[in-house]
């Protein structure tokens, strides 16, 4: 019998398997990888550069082009069948089941425009609303991150931010649809080691007073320790080992995981 009291995850991922097109044959540099995501739960994925990190998270998004990509498996996020979306209901999801901020902020932000106004357009096209709520609201998310003078702020450019900053803009962004799950792709990597510690510090305080899942990619063994409740070390395209995060630091059995693990300080 069912549990109909079983708690549902967020996201489920089965057997997901990325190739791409390359001199004529299918490559895959995603193998059979499955997973959950529980509510409130932070999923590290680690592993070097290349083994597949950002394959994996844009096939869950679905941004991957159609003409030189292939995704078999199965993937569902809040129920939904991501794989049999079309493209106008895969962008209704995106824009409010999942979001996703990337390692560099400056390329996702507009330099000619403000902050203000372009978290305001983040909004404003998840839902109506008039420019003075969607002011509001801008400054409550500005808040919500931690960037001081809120409403000086928002009338600044991207070019007047500290990468650090710039990051918090993007996870506002990221908050403007209140988003199931955020998946996280290395959004750490390009910052200083304080700056780093402050952004983490930021997204588990957020996760705690939303109750989102965050699937947090990263090559770094430090920062899994950091952030993740359970951990998929990932190598060559594959899966090798997953489990909470502490049993994969003490007990974490493949030589790749063996690796990374020794060179934690
Ligand atoms: P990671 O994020 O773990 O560093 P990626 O997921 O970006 O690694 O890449 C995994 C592998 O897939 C790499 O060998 C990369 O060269 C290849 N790859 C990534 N994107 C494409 C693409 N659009 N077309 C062909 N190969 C790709
Ligand atoms: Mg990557």
């Amino acid at each position: 019998m069912p549990d109909i009291n079983a708690v549902q995850p967020v996201l489920s991922v089965r057997n997901l398997t990325t190739s791409f097109l390359s001199n004529g044959d299918w490559k895959d540099v995603v193998r059979d990888m499955s997973f959950d995501v529980m509510p409130g739960e932070t999923v590290a994925i680690v592993g070097e550069s290349g083994s597949g990190k950002s394959v994996t998270s844009l096939s869950i998004m679905r941004l991957l082009a159609r003409t030189s990509s292939r995704i078999d498996g199965s993937i569902l996020l809040n129920g939904k069948d991501l794989l049999n979306l079309d493209e106008e209901a895969m962008r209704k999801v995106r824009g409010n089941d999942v979001a996703m901020i990337f390692q560099e902020p400056m390329t996702s932000l507009n330099p000619v425009f403000t902050i203000g106004r372009q978290i305001s357009e983040a909004l404003t096209c998840h839902r109506p609303m008039s420019a003075a709520e969607a002011r509001a609201e801008t400054i409550r998310l500005l808040e919500k991150v931690r960037i001081p003078n809120a409403v000086q702020r928002l009338k600044e450019y991207p070019h007047q931010f500290s990468g650090g900053m710039r990051q918090r803009v993007m996870i506002a962004m990221a908050l403007a649809s209140k988003p199931k799950l955020l998946i996280a792709d290395e959004p750490t990597t390009a910052l200083d080691v304080t700056i780093q510690g402050q952004i983490l510090d930021l997204i588990k305080t957020l996760q705690e007073e939303d109750g989102m899942s965050v699937l947090f990619i990263t090559h770094d063994m430090g920062v899994v320790a950091e952030i993740a409740d359970r951990t998929i070390v990932m190598y060559r395209g594959e899966a090798v080992e997953s489990g909470d995060t502490a049993d994969i630091f003490h007990r974490g059995q493949h030589p790749y995981t063996r690796a990374l693990l020794s060179a934690v300080p």
